[in-house]
């Protein structure tokens, strides 16, 4: 069924969407083997293990991210005609950028430049379905240039857990192999990835719901001005904010967000990011919105008074 959704000949269930990423890098590439990957990409940031020398063994080249996280095609041209890659990947939408898409002629672009130089590319989607709904445009096509692929039906299709690697036959028929050195292979996996089957064919086109209480949500917090937040980054279901010019710490905004009643992800120091999903409606928004803006108007408060 995700085969036939995004295109490709073969499809592999994985407990997790690292998994699926790690069991796409180990299947194209063998250790010591260069792959062109983003500084700021989950892949490459979160998972590690790939690019760790006593495990993948993977050598990681960089592109340049646009603020949105993307490379421009010259400079992936450049860097493919630099080194000996084997495989270039991308992600879409871009996690730790806000949930932003990456356009189909964007895309094409740059994967027409890495086959050309006869490179594969790996597609980290994990919320592909999220960047087909907000750039209006069918998921086959904008996934077309992708080799390989991964999606979550966690996360905004709302499935417990749960993530696919698709791909050619002959591609997936190895990463089942890798799948089972990771031990990824699960007799059970039928029971959970029934709830995939509910996410794929009833909850795709509801994301639209998610992204426009995520506006709102940015809408909300930016009137107040206390923090940076650029509203027309939100484009999908993450907002992503930025407390860089504020007197206080993600830590302890996050810590007084949740004593109020609203639990936020601190992702860095200086960068909290909020995600909506299925459960949460308008009326939540408003309220996490009035939460947010009056936990950091406490917190600054408090931060006038001990200074003095
Ligand atoms: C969440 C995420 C993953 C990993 O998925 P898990 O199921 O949490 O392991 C990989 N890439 C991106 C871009 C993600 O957002």
């Amino acid at each position: 069924m995700a085969a036939e959704m995004t295109g490709k000949e073969d499809a592999l269930y994985c407990g997790s969407g690292t998994m699926a990423n790690y069991v796409a890098l180990l299947t194209h590439c063998k250790r010591g083997e260069k792959v062109l990957v983003g500084t700021n990409s989950h892949l490459y940031k979160n998972e590690k293990a790939p690019f760790m020398k006593d495990w993948g063994g993977l050598d990681p080249v960089f592109f340049e991210e646009d603020k949105q996280g993307f490379p421009n095609v010259s400079n992936v041209e450049e860097e493919l005609g630099n080194a000996d890659i084997k495989l270039m990947c991308l992600e879409n939408t871009h996690n730790f950028m806000g949930g932003t898409c990456l356009s189909p002629q964007h895309m094409k672009a740059l994967c027409d430049a890495a086959h050309k130089k006869g490179v594969p590319v790996h597609l980290d989607g994990a919320r592909i379905f999220n960047a087909a709904v907000y750039l209006n445009v069918p998921l086959e096509k904008l996934v077309k240039g992708a080799d390989t692929l991964m999606f979550c039906l966690s996360k905004g299709l709302s499935a417990p857990v749960g993530s696919v690697l698709c791909g050619s036959n002959e591609f997936i028929a190895q990463a089942r192999q890798v799948r089972k050195l990771l031990g990824g292979t699960m007799r059970q996996a039928g029971v959970i990835a029934t709830a995939g089957i509910v996410s794929l064919n009833s909850l795709v086109t509801r994301l639209e719901e998610d992204h426009r209480n995520a506006s709102l949500l940015a809408k909300e917090i930016a009137r107040k001005g206390h923090v940076q937040i650029e509203v027309e980054k939100t484009q999908t279901n993450i907002v992503k904010l930025d407390l860089s010019q504020t007197k206080f710490s993600a830590k302890e905004l996050e810590q007084l967000l949740f004593d109020n009643g609203l639990k936020v992800k601190r992702v860095s120091d200086h960068y909290l990011r909020l995600t909506t999903y299925r459960e949460i409606q308008e009326d939540d928004i408003y309220r996490a919105a009035a939460i947010f803006n009056e936990s950091v108007e406490e917190l600054e408060e408090k931060i006038r008074v001990s200074d003095g």
